[in-house]
């Protein structure tokens, strides 16, 4: 009876389009949810690519030393989805992207991360940024500590935690939108003076190839 009335109070609706539907999206918007295939896609920035490792843009650039990818396509329902874990208040929502991660980072083969990073703002991300929220989560499934030494500060900014080292570390970024090129290059500037072995970076939202929906 209870049950009845709080369904009638608040209808359970599909976060993106508000149909009616028992879980957090409706059939329709379901679909939008399946990992990307990163065949097809440029190692180092994601972008489409004919050919297998670094796109030619990289290799001109000389932009290797980040390996990136991303678990879902950027289309309206999986973009809502990002902004409702972006708001960081729903711990199931961040669960779920972090499986959705978890999931794309074990089909990519990539090696066992040995720490974490967020990329996250200075002030406020001990509280409800959804980086550090993602990578404590992600940090639970892989068993990897999270580190959270790399700070937004402005815009084309980013600065490490004095004296932070992740000597001979397989890093692993944490964001939940894919990252431009440009960025990739500022990231990489401000994180090889800690000298880690490898450094990759995942997001929840790729760069969609296809028209957005
Ligand atoms: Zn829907
Ligand atoms: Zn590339």
């Amino acid at each position: 009876m209870i049950q009845s009335i709080l369904k009638f109070i608040f209808p359970p609706l599909c976060l993106h389009c508000e149909a009616e539907t028992e879980r957090l999206f409706c059939k329709g918007c379901q679909g939008f949810f399946e990992l990307i295939q990163p065949q097809g896609r440029c190692v180092c920035c994601f972008q489409e690519s004919s050919t297998r490792g670094p796109c030619a843009n990289c290799l001109k650039e000389k932009r290797w030393h980040i390996q990136c990818s991303a678990a879902l396509d950027d289309c309206a329902p999986t973009r809502t989805f990002m902004q409702k874990v972006q708001q960081g208040h729903s711990p199931h929502l961040i669960k779920s992207a972090a499986s959705f991660m978890v999931a794309q980072y074990t089909c990519l083969g990539w090696p066992s991360p040995d720490l974490l990073i967020p990329l996250t703002r200075l002030l406020f991300f001990r509280k409800n940024d959804s980086s550090y929220l993602l990578a404590k989560e992600i940090g639970k499934y892989l068993e990897v500590p999270v580190s959270p030494s790399l700070f937004h500060i402005k815009k084309n900014k980013w600065v490490l935690w004095p004296r932070f080292v992740a000597e001979e570390k397989v890093v692993l970024l944490i964001h939940p939108k894919s990252v431009s090129p440009e960025e990739i290059d500022i990231l990489y500037e401000a994180l090889y003076t800690s000298f880690p072995k490898r450094i990759y970076l995942l997001s929840l939202l790729g760069r969609s190839l296809a028209p957005h929906a």
